[in-house]
């Protein structure tokens, strides 16, 4: 049962967006999608959500176009995998928002390193949701690291992820 009325028509196109994208599970299933975490047992690991939300949020991405699903191993008993679409790429900036707007206004755990969101052609962290603030590039999927917080280690390169 939907939570709220259908906004895919609206006028505004932030409420388009939020049509989509106004789930908090789909944002972040995209966000693991962002980083390469892909199949259905390492997402449920991760967001320690149930199997039926979990299949529920993934049959809507699929459904939106934000993702596509692609069956992987071996033929008898098929699996899947979810990768990210142009239209799902295209939302990497609203998470690099949200990251920014979260550590701004909501208080981390204790001790938790920030998230960094950080240019790959300069390496510089990134003040901006698309735009490198150091050398002007786009914090497009392929010029995009994130070191994460609670994920102590190398940053996450987004391209080599998914
Ligand atoms: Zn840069």
């Amino acid at each position: 049962m939907p939570l709220r009325s259908d906004w895919s028509t609206k006028s505004c196109p932030i409420a388009r967006s939020l049509d989509t994208l106004g789930d908090a599970w789909t944002l972040v299933v995209l966000r693991e999608l962002f980083v390469g975490n892909s199949r259905f047992d390492g997402l449920r690991e991760e967001l320690g959500i149930a199997d039926n939300v979990l299949a529920t949020r993934l049959r809507a991405i699929v459904d939106a176009g934000l993702a596509i699903k692609v069956p992987y191993g071996g033929t008898s008993r098929p699996r899947y995998e979810y990768r990210l679409s142009e239209v799902g790429r295209d939302a990497l900036p609203v998470l690099h928002a949200l990251a920014r707007w979260g550590a701004k206004h909501s208080e981390a755990p204790a001790g938790v390193q920030p998230m960094v969101i950080a240019c790959a052609t300069c390496g510089g962290p990134s003040s901006s949701t698309d735009w490198c603030a150091t050398c002007q590039a786009p914090l497009t999927v392929e010029n995009t690291e994130w070191h994460r917080p609670g994920k102590p280690g190398r940053p996450i390169r987004l391209a080599t992820a998914s």
